[in-house]
């Protein structure tokens, strides 16, 4: 049994889901400000929430990374030096650059920890090298390195390494695509991608069968059984994607490679029948067919989720607690996805198993009874004692 433990790193699109993410047990986060990140889609952090959630995943023991893996163009750096002088401020631990220019203006400009972003598309020991030199000091891998790679590039080249093992992937060298670009005006490797990959094609050439198809868009990654791999390579961060995704996701994910990691820890082994109930966790969450990518061998039309554009889900994603209260009775609900009264949801505790309650009645904050729910309010429903701030609601869908 190794004694070592990878970190897990969690998405956080939100205030909210940085604080979801730790509690569900993530090592360290990574989000985007207002600027210079590739999401720009995502809510992102204003300063003031980036200086809560640095203080929020500290008091935690987590850490924070911000990325800023935009690829430049002069004039971004204008005003780089001020963001830089916050993030120092407020003790980010690290931050996730691609550009080059990027990576010697922070060097040379601040004390900040430097990794380098996937979007560099470093595969192999003598660019991580490079990097290095240039004041890098961990490497997130291009998904086209398989964790055996990733173990002699972090031995040859003496830096950490990260990796993704869990979420969405691009059909390309990560974000080198500009499908986005020309077909929605949108620029992927400045935070616009439309994810054009995902929509469907047909062919327009006569020598070939006109038949419609999804054939650039890729299944998702999922690493859990490779897990004892990742140990014993000793890979020293676990990466899951997802900064657009849901509350319960960014919930899940963070519970479900915990109580993994957490189990090894204890017990020197993942064991099997816990391997399948974390699989069935991880299929309750909106995701497509799952797939090891490049993770062994080189990806290959496995990978391709030639299916349709949306992806599925086991369960809805009702909201989160964000008020207990014994005394009145009641668990204050912020509403995500609606619900009626007495349906059965399932709330997701931080550790252990989900336990279901019945929303026997529910109330809008000012008293009124209601008979079912709208997205983006605030309710009440009946007390649980094992409930608790920040648990996550879901509800099965019928089948
Ligand atoms: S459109 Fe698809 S392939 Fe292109 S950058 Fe976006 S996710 Fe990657």
């Amino acid at each position: 049994m190794s004694n070592f433990t990878p970190e897990l790193l969690a998405p956080a699109g939100s205030l909210d889901k940085l604080i979801i993410a730790v509690l569900y047990g993530a090592n360290a986060v990574y989000l985007g400000g207002q600027k210079y990140g590739l999401r720009q889609a995502a809510e992102n952090f204003t300063d003031q929430e980036l200086e809560e959630g640095v203080s929020f995943a500290h008091a935690n023991g987590a850490k924070v990374f911000v990325v800023l893996n935009s690829f430049f163009h002069d004039k971004d750096f204008d005003s780089l030096n001020i963001f830089l002088k916050k993030l120092d401020d407020y003790g980010v631990d690290a931050v996730i650059v691609s550009d080059p220019g990027v990576i010697k203006y922070i060097s040379e400009n601040s004390q900040l920890e430097i990794h380098l972003s996937t979007q560099a598309s470093c595969l192999n020991v003598e660019a991580a090298k490079l990097w290095k030199k240039l004041g890098v000091t961990r490497v997130v891998l291009g998904r086209e390195t398989s964790i055996k790679d990733a173990a002699l590039i972090k031995k040859e080249a003496g830096l950490e390494v990260e990796m993704f093992i869990h979420g969405s992937m691009c059909m390309a060298y990560s974000g080198h695509c500009v499908i986005s670009n020309y077909t929605q005006g949108r620029d992927s490797n400045r935070g616009g991608c439309a994810h054009s990959c995902r929509f469907e094609y047909s062919f327009d050439d006569k020598d070939l069968e006109s038949k419609k198809s999804y054939f650039m868009s890729s299944k998702d990654l999922e690493g859990i059984r490779l897990l004892q791999d990742f140990v014993d390579f000793e890979i020293d961060s676990l990466k899951v994607e997802g900064r657009m995704k849901s509350h319960l996701y960014a919930g899940t994910i963070s519970k479900v490679y915990r109580e993994a990691l957490d189990y090894y820890d204890e017990n020197g082994d993942f064991h099997s029948d816990n391997m399948k109930h974390w699989e069935s966790e991880l299929r309750k969450i909106t995701h497509r067919a799952y797939t090891q990518a490049s993770l062994v061998e080189p990806a290959s039309d496995d990978s391709i989720y030639d299916e349709r554009e949306h992806e599925d889900s086991l369960y809805t994603s009702i909201g989160t607690i964000r008020d207990v209260n014994k005394d009145a009775g009641f668990l204050l609900v912020e509403v995500k996805s609606f619900f009626n009264t007495g349906d059965t949801l399932e709330v997701l505790p931080f550790k252990g198993e989900p336990f279901e309650i019945v929303a026997s009645n529910i109330t809008s904050v000012s008293g009124k009874e209601l008979t079912k729910t709208k997205p983006g309010t605030l309710v009440k429903i009946p007390y649980s004692p094992f409930a608790t701030r920040w648990n996550l609601l879901r509800k099965r869908n019928l089948q």
